[in-house]
């Protein structure tokens, strides 16, 4: 199949590098030069684990290509992908499609012989009708059909997940659509995975559904944390006692600073104002959407407590920007909130993160950036681990300790167990896990039921 991708970015990029590694020709459009041009000179303009390797194999077999050309791309193609970006739209929440009905204008024009138009961009319900139409009045004798195919990867994990995907939708309205989708994906019928054909319009909604129920669950378990702390529970056991149960599943259950990223803040926001505005709202992504907001200034003021409140002058040191591991993409990311709040306390910060900086650089104000966790924590009187990098996993201690003024660790990712930081002469605070004493007490207990 000739495949065309317009956009280059996390999701148009890994997709079609996928779809060539299937045995796809396919071209990767966009409309920023620079990304393009670093692409045709062997270079990756993100960090995804693994796509480096992918993309140079592709573009050797020539299975793979990029363009800021849109219109010649096209005009051969059989299936064309929309994977522009659909941010929140400034001022009201709702998703901001002029990215997409550009590049629906743009492909119009272009069009030659039949051609599917699928929106891998997350888009509202009802976006696909309003793409057909645009199409339809910029070129009335075009041959196509408007098809809808939600992405599910996930970054960091993004080849993984697209070779290897717990499900694919597809949302189809002209059955011309179903044999060339069912072709692009045939590759993946090998791995059986599933492909749910449905409507349109419910393949849009399932992409909001999907995201906004995890940023749900995320948000119980950090509300879960909050009631342990105050009862003296552990949230990691009452994640894994309440995970182990089928019905509820123990991903998505890890306690933490609140949810961020390029997907699930801009996701629930547009999915409760396309509620709002049908008269069904949805109050438990609405409740959702103001817990996760207040909770990351939450976690400043627990990293401005564990320093006794007081932090004028003082420098925090913050391992982790990027939302999660193993990415460099700084949109929406906890670490934004939580460092404006540290700085407006009047501390200085220190940060370090493996893959993020580049691009925090211009997003943060006055921060020193440090070139490892100990840089980071040199003079500190507080180290705050926000996200949880494998590099975090395995410090050591008692050097990250006698590199600080104070021997303050928040973990906002639980990521070492208490009786570790306090044998570093370390003072820990995490989140929803008994204080150290209790810890101890705890964790004696078990051992003594387990022994019994
Ligand atoms: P991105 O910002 O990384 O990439 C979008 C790219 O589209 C940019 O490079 C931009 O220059 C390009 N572009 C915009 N208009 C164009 C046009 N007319 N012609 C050519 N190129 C154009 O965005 P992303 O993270 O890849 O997300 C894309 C879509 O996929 C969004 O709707 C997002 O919600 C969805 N999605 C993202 C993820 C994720 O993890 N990032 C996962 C699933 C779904």
């Amino acid at each position: 199949m000739r495949i065309v991708m317009i956009g280059s970015g996390y999701v148009g990029l890994v997709s079609g590098a996928c779809f060539a590694d299937f045995g796809h020709e396919v071209i990767c459009v966009d409309k920023d030069e620079s990304k393009i041009a670093k692409l045709k000179a062997g270079g990756i303009p993100i960090y995804e684990p693994g796509l480096d390797d992918l993309v140079a194999r592709n573009v050797a077999s020539g299975n793979l290509s990029f363009t800021t050309e849109l219109s010649q791309a096209v005009g051969d193609a059989d299936v064309v992908f929309i994977a522009v970006g659909t941010p929140s739209r400034r001022g009201d929440g709702h998703a901001d499609l002029c990215y997409v009905y550009a590049a629906a204008r743009e492909i119009a024009g272009a069009l030659k012989g039949f051609t599917v138009i699928v929106t891998k961009s997350t888009v509202p319900v009802g976006t696909g009708d309003e793409v057909e139409r645009i199409i339809r009045e910029c070129n009335p004798v075009a041959e196509f059909a408007v098809a809808s195919n939600p992405e599910f990867l996930r970054e960091g994990a993004a080849i993984d997940d697209f070779k290897r995907p717990d499900r694919v939708v597809i949302g189809i309205e002209d059955e011309r659509a179903r044999a060339p989708m069912e072709e692009v994906y045939r590759p993946l019928s090998l791995n059986k995975a599933p492909i749910l054909f449905t409507s349109r319009r419910t393949s849009e909604l399932i992409k909001y559904a999907a995201n906004a129920f995890l940023a749900m669950k995320i948000t119980y378990i950090n509300e879960v944390a909050n009631l342990c702390e105050a009862v003296g529970a552990n949230v990691q056991e009452v994640a894994r006692g309440i995970g182990l149960d089928n019905r509820i599943g123990s991903k998505f259950l890890h306690a933490g600073p609140g949810y961020g990223g390029s997907c699930f803040p801009k996701d629930t926001l547009a999915l409760m104002k396309t509620a709002q505005d049908h008269d069904a709202p949805l109050r438990l992504i609405e409740a959702t959407i103001a817990v996760n907001d207040q909770r990351k200034r939450a976690m400043a003021r627990k990293v401005l407590a564990a320093m006794g409140g007081n932090v004028r002058g003082q420098t925090v040191a913050v391992l982790g920007l990027t939302f999660k591991p193993n990415t460099d993409d700084m949109r929406d990311a906890p670490s934004l909130a939580i460092i404006q709040t540290l700085q407006d306390a009047g501390a200085k910060v220190r940060a370090y993160d493996p893959e993020g900086m580049d691009a925090a650089r211009g997003l943060l104000n006055d921060i020193d950036y440090a070139t490892s966790p100990y840089d980071a924590a040199q003079g500190a009187a507080a180290t705050v681990i926000v996200t949880e990098w494998d590099a975090f996993r395995g410090l050591d201690l008692a050097r990250l300790k006698s590199a600080m003024v104070e021997p303050v660790l928040v973990d906002l990712r639980n990521i070492y167990p208490p009786h570790k930081a306090r044998e570093a002469g370390l003072r820990y605070v995490s989140i929803g896990r008994p204080q150290e004493d209790e810890f101890e007490k705890d964790a004696a207990a078990s051992g003594e039921r387990e022994a019994a």
